[in-house]
C-alpha cells in the first residue's frame, strides 16, 4: 500500500488527450488517458497505459532500415535485421534498452515513437477547455481515464475540480482499486464514475488481474451509498468471462443497485489492441492475438438479464448517445 499511497501523490504521464470522443460518458467528450495501472489484465486495449513510466514505440511499417537508431543507441540494444525480400527491419533488445529516447530523436521516419508525456495541469485544463462549446451543446464534459487516473488519485481531484469550477462534467474510468479513503474525497468532484468489473470470480481476479476483487466490490458498494453517479463497464472476454455463470454473478451482484445505476455497457472483446502490443515490444506475451472478436448479438442474453432486472441503460459497446443520457440519475 506504501508503493499505492506513493503514487497517489504523483503526478502521471499522459499518454493521450483525445478529443471529440462518443463512448467515454454522454455526449462528446475529451479523454484524458493516465499513464499507469496496478492491475494487469492480459487482454488490456490500452497497454502503453499499463506501466507508469515512458515506453518506446517501434512501428515497423514506417522504418526505413536507416540505421540512424543503431548509431546513436549507447547500450547497443538495437540490431538489424534483413527479411527474406531483403526488407530492412529493426530488432530491439527490450532488456537492454534504458528508454534514453535517443533513438526517437534520431529516426528521420517516425518508426520510433516516445509513449508518455509530462504535461502540467495547465496544459491539460487549456486542452480540455478549447472544446467546452462542444460539451455545453452535446452534454459531454472530459473523462479521466487510463490505466487508471485512481492511481494518481490527488492530480486527479485536483484536475477534476478545476474542471468543475469552470463548468464542466468531469467522467472517470476506474477499476475502483484503491482504499475508499483514498477515492471519498473524488465523490464530490466527480459526476459519473464509470467502473469496471472484470470478473467475479475472486481467485481468477486476484490471479489473472493481479488485484483482489472484494475492495474493488466493497467501493462500487460505497459509492453508490454515497449517492455517486455510475455506470457499470461489464468487458467480456473469450475464455474469461463470458459464461452463462459469469453473466448470473454480474446480474446477482449488480441487481440490489439496479436502481441507482446510471446504466451498464458491456464491452465485448476485440482484438484492435494487438498492434500496440507489437509496437511496445510485447507480442509475444499478448495472449488473444487472433482470438476472435465478440459480436454485438453474442451479447444479447447479457443484455436481456440485465434489462430484467431493471437497470433502466443497457448498452453494448458502450455507446451513451448525444445528448440524450446526461449520465445522471433521472
Ligand atoms: S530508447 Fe532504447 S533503443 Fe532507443 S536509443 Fe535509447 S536505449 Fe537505445
Ligand atoms: S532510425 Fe528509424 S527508420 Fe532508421 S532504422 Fe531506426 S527505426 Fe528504422
Amino acid at each position: 500500500m506504501t508503493l499505492l499511497r506513493k503514487s497517489a501523490t504523483k503526478t502521471p504521464l499522459i499518454t493521450e488527450i483525445q478529443r471529440f470522443c462518443l463512448q467515454d460518458g454522454p455526449g462528446i467528450r475529451t479523454t484524458i488517458f493516465f499513464k499507469g495501472c496496478p492491475l494487469h489484465c492480459p487482454w488490456c486495449h490500452n497497454p502503453e497505459t499499463q506501466s507508469r513510466k515512458k515506453d518506446l514505440y517501434y512501428h515497423a511499417n514506417l522504418c526505413t532500415g536507416c540505421g540512424r537508431c543503431i548509431d546513436v543507441c549507447p547500450e547497443e540494444a538495437c540490431t538489424m535485421l534483413i527479411g527474406p525480400e531483403g526488407t530492412a527491419s529493426i530488432a530491439i533488445d527490450r532488456d537492454k534498452c534504458t528508454l534514453c529516447m535517443s533513438c526517437v530523436d534520431a529516426c528521420p521516419s517516425g518508426a520510433r515513437e516516445t509513449v508518455g508525456h509530462l504535461l502540467t495541469m495547465d496544459e491539460i485544463l487549456r486542452e480540455c477547455l478549447s472544446d467546452q462549446p462542444f460539451y455545453k451543446n452535446s452534454g459531454g464534459g472530459v473523462t479521466l481515464s487510463g490505466g487508471d487516473p485512481l492511481f494518481f488519485a490527488d492530480f486527479a481531484l485536483t484536475l477534476s475540480q478545476r474542471l468543475k469550477q469552470e463548468g464542466v462534467h468531469v467522467a472517470m474510468e476506474t477499476s475502483c482499486f484503491p482504499d475508499f479513503e483514498v477515492i471519498r474525497p473524488l465523490l464530490s468532484a466527480i459526476d459519473l464514475f464509470i467502473v469496471d468489473i472484470k470478473s467475479m470470480d475472486p481467485v481468477k481476479h486476484r490471479q489473472v488481474i493481479g488485484w483482489p476483487l472484494e475492495p474493488i466490490l466493497e467501493n462500487i458498494k460505497l459509492l453508490i451509498e454515497n449517492g455517486a453517479n455510475m455506470r457499470i463497464h461489464l468487458p467480456i472476454i473469450p475464455g474469461f468471462n463470458d459464461t452463462a455463470g459469469d453473466y448470473q454473478a454480474y446480474v446477482d451482484f449488480l441487481t440490489p443497485y439496479a436502481e441507482k445505476l446510471i446504466g451498464v455497457d458491456i464491452l465485448p472483446f476485440h482484438s484492435y489492441a494487438a498492434g500496440k502490443y507489437d509496437f511496445l515490444g510485447l507480442s509475444q506475451t499478448y495472449q488473444y492475438k487472433g482470438v476472435k472478436d465478440k459480436s454485438v448479438g453474442q451479447m444479447k442474453e447479457l443484455v436481456q438479464m440485465l434489462v430484467m432486472v431493471g437497470i433502466a441503460s443497457v448498452t453494448v459497446g458502450g455507446l451513451v448517445g448525444m445528448g440524450g443520457d446526461k449520465g445522471e440519475k433521472p
